[in-house]
């Protein structure tokens, strides 16, 4: 039996996403910019797209952007507030994906931006005192904060930052690429200028997402080349993607509620199993805090054995991710960040709707036999 616990780097593509994809691959294959009958069907599908998406996170249709991903969409955020805004100080945290981090870095080195990072206690919980102080030094920032961290799930107060960006001008970019398709995102509340979100997070295709950027806000365009996206993002539109990922977050949100208790369940399941079994289990950031950690990802430290435990689990048959402040790879930024003890196994369970407390009750049992050796 084959599980998959690693949904937080992408989860399958439901069958009902793929079954409305489909038909946009085989008879409505038009170019959207074409003027002939093949492409306005594109076209009025493509319009129709974007009015569900932004009805679903009460935004503008013109507010939303299709993009390749939560990358493109980070980027085009971060270079729109340099570029369209001028922007010259940049807010952030040692937590953000590479999509943002490796992105501020460039133009930090280049010299465009200076860069101050949001501290943080034990748990990765970000010091909101220090956030209003640097933008008292620095206002008119533009502030970048993740909604979730993808490898400790741990979730920041985003309407809460929001408020501080709007009392000091600043520009607030949020990634939500692990949050968008699992919470609420009512874009007339939140103070956020711009949003980031990609498909392949909830049940929906790879290569495609969407900025969403709010009226009035500087966008400048990353690709240059056509006039799509309303001449701001160029290149022939993904009319497939674009149609799987409106009908995923259609299906997200339909039952959001019942999948969130579901697989809130079964993260307990696992936290309370690993506890009861392993000796010496701790939990990363605030990965097993239900209110302060996102309810698809659990972040664990188990006993090093000497084995690889990543590699051991893969040859049962279960899939989860790594993350290694504690054994082997590359170090993880966010592992590091906060200062974890070395020589521990870290590993990253992230759930979806599609699991179940069988799989949950499997690895348990297996990671118990595997440790037994350090528990005992
Ligand atoms: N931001 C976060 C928090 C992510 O987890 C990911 C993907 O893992 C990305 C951005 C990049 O998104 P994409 O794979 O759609 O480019």
């Amino acid at each position: 039996m084959k599980i998959y616990l690693d949904n937080a780097a992408t989860t399958p593509l439901d069958k009902q996403v793929f079954e409305a994809m489909t038909p946009y691959y085989l008879q409505h294959f038009g170019n959207a910019s074409s003027h002939h009958a093949f492409g306005r069907e594109v076209k009025d599908t493509l319009d129709s797209c974007r009015k569900t998406i932004a009805q679903l996170l009460n935004a503008s249709p013109e507010e939303i952007i299709f993009t390749s991903g939560g990358t493109e969409a980070d980027n085009t955020a971060i270079q729109s507030a340099i570029y369209g805004a001028g922007v010259e100080h940049v807010i952030t945290t040692k937590f953000e994906h590479h999509a943002v981090l490796h992105t501020l870095q460039q133009f930090e080195r280049k010299g465009k931006i200076k860069i101050s990072y949001i501290e943080h206690d034990a748990q990765g919980t970000l010091d909101l005192i220090h956030l209003e102080s640097l933008l008292q030094q620095h206002p008119k920032s533009f502030v970048s904060v993740m909604h979730a961290n993808n490898e400790i799930g741990n979730l920041n107060d985003i309407a809460a930052i929001g408020e501080l960006c709007e009392k000091y001008k600043a520009l607030f970019h949020t990634d939500t690429v692990q949050t968008i398709g699992h919470y609420v995102h009512d874009l007339q509340k939140l103070k956020v200028h711009y949003l980031a979100a990609s498909a392949h997070k909830f049940h929906g295709p790879k290569g495609v997402g969407f900025l969403y950027c709010r009226k009035g806000t500087p966008l400048t365009q990353l690709l240059h080349g056509g006039g799509q996206e309303a001449k701001l993002r160029a290149g022939t539109e993904n009319i497939a993607g674009i149609v799987g990922l409106t009908k995923a977050l259609q299906l997200a949100y339909a039952d959001l509620n019942q999948h969130q208790l579901y697989i809130q369940s079964l993260k307990d399941q696992l936290v309370a199993g690993l506890l009861d079994n392993i000796s010496g289990v701790s939990f990363n950031g605030n990965s097993a805090n239900a209110d302060k950690s996102l309810y698809t990802v659990l972040s664990v430290c188990l006993p090093n054995t000497g084995d690889d435990l990543l590699r051991c689990l893969d040859e049962q048959g279960i899939a989860v991710s790594g993350g290694s402040a504690c054994s082997t790879g590359a170090a993880s930024h966010v592992l590091q960040a906060l200062k974890l003890r070395p020589g521990r196994n870290t590993v990253r369970f992230s759930f979806s709707r599609f699991n179940t407390a069988e799989e949950i009750d499997r690895v348990v049992n297996l990671l118990s036999a595997l440790l037994q050796p350090i528990a005992a």
